[in-house]
């Protein structure tokens, strides 16, 4: 249940940052031209910008939902067992949408935020700060994970070092890619029922690192919808967060497709998935009269956020997901299949990258 309380916190965290931000908005009416775009635009219509965002949430909802849980489900699928080669396919699908995450959506928004004209010259536009917290981000995911992984190992063995397969923690958890495809349950020995054992642990680490790095995006583009008073924008992007929450649940339910959670943690995790779009468009809406995506407080709050997130998501998709995979025993053995992988990881990728037009 560690993650719930840690989704709280995150969640704790951007309210208290937006009611921060809220406040501080107020005397900054003041600000360069084009940075105050509540009350302007030909398209401003109250009532009807509300009627529409209080459709796009239980819509968003609904979606979110369906694209988490198509992974999930398809484990009733013969072929989609961990065990078969479609699963990897699958898998290195979810990893290229977590990689597009990253590069297309939380750091280009962490550009814009940084770098915004609605924020003062000195000191934003002379460091590049994005790159910089990204860079940190990655860096400390990297500590995170080995440091982690040092101290499940000690306590395990006390104080001898575990001989795991690093390289392949999924596959590790796939005892049929030890084997040479034997069909009865796998005899396994006691070191290699512990190597299995750390790379379960390592999965599940890496589905909550995921959640984490993806809940700040998802929020924010909700808040941001939310806040918006322009049923012209919001009509088209109620369709867009749509697609974009069920094609980024697919990506996360793959993830947590192969942690082999119980159905409760597997609950709780599509339940705080699914919930952060909606909840951001409440809170957006809740904030309307005093939350704008230009004041400079929600520039810096936001755009730090989302460097963090960016660094995060791509040390994740490219060392423990997709690195993990390619230079694993199964993947290696098997040009054919790497190929298809390939392919899966292209249109992952090129999906989530298309979707970056809209959110
Ligand atoms: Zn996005």
């Amino acid at each position: 249940m560690a993650s719930t309380t840690f989704h709280t916190l995150i969640l704790l965290l951007l309210l208290h940052s937006s009611s921060t931000l809220a406040a501080a908005n107020a005397p900054e009416s003041s600000s360069p031209s084009g940075c105050d775009t509540r009350s302007r635009g030909e398209c401003y219509n109250r009532p009807e910008a509300l009627r529409l965002k209080v459709i796009a949430i239980p819509t968003i909802l609904v979606s979110s939902v369906i694209g988490v849980c198509l992974p999930l489900f398809s484990r009733s699928v013969p072929a989609l067992r961990p065990d078969r080669n479609l699963f990897v396919v699958v898998k290195a699908f979810a990893s290229g949408v977590i990689l597009a995450t990253g590069y297309m959506h939380v750091l280009p928004d962490s550009f814009d935020n940084l770098t915004s004209p609605c924020l003062p010259e000195k000191p934003w536009s002379e460091f590049p700060f994005t790159t910089f917290i990204a860079m940190v981000s990655a860096i400390l995911t990297l500590m995170m994970d080995s440091l982690m992984l040092a101290f499940y190992n000690r306590q395990k063995k006390g104080g001898a070092a575990v001989v795991v397969d690093h390289e392949s923690p999924m596959n590790a958890a796939v005892p049929v890619a030890h084997g040479h495809g034997h069909c009865g349950p796998p005899q396994l020995g006691k070191d290699e029922k512990e190597g299995e054992e750390t790379a379960l642990r390592r999965n599940r680490v890496i589905v909550q690192v995921l959640e984490m790095g993806i809940v700040v995006h998802s929020v924010v583009i909700g808040l941001s919808m939310g806040a918006s008073q322009n049923p012209c924008t919001i009509r088209p992007l109620v369709a867009a967060l749509c697609f974009h929450q069920m094609f980024e649940g697919m990506g996360l339910g793959g993830c947590i497709l192969q942690a082999e959670y119980k159905m409760k943690m597997k609950a709780v995790l599509v339940f705080f998935f699914s919930t952060t779009t909606p909840f951001g468009v409440a809170l957006g809406i809740a904030l309307s009269n005093v939350y704008s995506d230009n004041s400079p407080t929600a520039l810096i709050v936001v755009g730090i956020l989302n460097a963090c997130s960016a660094g995060l998501l791509n040390y994740t998709a490219l060392v423990d997901l997709l690195a993990a995979d390619f230079m694993g025993p199964k993947l290696q053995g098997n040009v054919k299949l790497q190929l298809a992988a390939y392919a899966a990881v292209l249109l992952g990728a090129g999906g989530m990258s298309f979707m970056s037009k809209w959110a």
